[in-house]
């Protein structure tokens, strides 16, 4: 008998005691509906609470059950959960991995969905929220602005309000692992990696139970993570308004310079000492603002060395 093709499921999990048996038994409920072996892999991240416990007890459940099979991996602390689901990722043994949050803010029953696309052809699988759940305005609309502005300035395009919540190829988890960098989203490393992606739409919904652990503080954090390890722009824009200043202000300062002094203000400009000095100081903070925007393109090749992402990615090498 062949055995079945395994998926990967990699959830990482940070407290989440109260959730982990409703997420069990939606995913086993799930499973029976498809012909594949699933693999859970539950990444501990430093849980404080019994979210340990509760795992394990899931042993005697899956006892007997072909169908799925667990692995619990324990992280020694709290790492955050990019690392603890890279670590998910990399110990990840299907034929497709995915990557699903143990709140149930994803909906378990559109597992399915992701699995037709895969099975169409698509090598990573997103989930898309649909923007008009519930949630805090201020979170939305941060969003919302996030995405703009790393659409204008990253290099990979991204659709607005993808989520963690995707489906990789084992194409894409072997090209993932090539990541050594520290600072990392996940999100950001899978959609640099290209592949043929599929989408699929769904409603989020409220977190099972407990709190998120993402405070809007820690959110604000990822964003800023996110604009400066995929982008210089922040520094390039001091470089252009720099430049803008020192170009505009150096010629303001040495036609005042030559029209009141050389000249004896022939136009009666009247232009004062102030006025010059105050153009002499925007000209110099000009001067230092574009340094900075130079400093920027050197940053920019040393970030890139230092990240040491693969050259290349390749999706196919095959004779023909
Ligand atoms: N999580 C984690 N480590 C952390 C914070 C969160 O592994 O430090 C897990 C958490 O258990 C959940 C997922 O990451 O499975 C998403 O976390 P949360 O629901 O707090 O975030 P949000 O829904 O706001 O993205
Ligand atoms: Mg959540």
């Amino acid at each position: 008998m062949i055995s079945k093709p395994v998926i990967s499921v990699v959830t990482p999990v940070y407290n989440e005691a109260e959730n982990v048996l409703l997420f069990f038994h939606e995913l086993a409920k799930m499973a029976r509906t498809v012909s594949y072996r699933f693999e859970l892999i539950f990444v501990d991240d430093g849980s404080s609470d019994n979210s340990v416990a509760v795992i394990e007890s899931l042993a005697d459940e899956v006892k007997d059950n072909k169908n799925i099979g667990i692995q619990l991996i324990q992280l020694s602390r709290n790492f955050g959960k990019e690392i603890a689901t890279t670590a998910g990722i990399e110990a990840s043994r299907g034929d497709a991995v995915i990557i699903l949050d143990a709140d149930l803010q994803h909906p378990i029953d559109t597992i399915p969905t992701f699995i037709e696309e895969w099975e169409k052809g698509y090598e990573v699988v997103i989930g898309v929220r649909n923007t008009d759940g519930h949630g805090n305005p201020i979170k939305k609309l941060g969003s919302e602005v996030f995405y703009k502005i790393m659409n204008r300035i990253s290099e990979t395009k991204i659709v607005p309000h993808s989520t963690d919540f995707r489906l990789l190829d084992r194409k894409v988890v072997v090209a993932f692992r090539k990541f050594t960098e520290r600072q990392r989203i996940t999100r950001g490393l899978i959609d640099w990696l290209g592949f043929k992606r599929g989408y699929v739409r769904f409603e989020t919904r409220e977190r099972a139970h407990g709190q998120p652990s993402y405070s809007t503080k820690k959110l604000v954090k990822l964003a800023l993570n996110s604009v400066t390890t995929h982008s210089l722009f922040p520094l390039r824009l001091a470089g252009y308004v720099g430049t803008i200043f020192m170009v505009f202000f150096g010629l303001a300062g040495l036609f005042t310079y030559i029209e009141v002094y050389l000249m004896a203000d022939p136009w009666g400009l009247k232009i004062t000492g102030t006025a010059l000095l105050g153009m002499l100081v925007l000209f110099a903070i000009g001067i230092v603002l574009s340094s900075l925007g130079l400093i920027a393109l050197y940053i920019a090749n040393i970030h890139g060395e230092v990240a040491n992402r693969p050259l290349y990615v390749v999706s196919k090498d095959e004779e023909i």
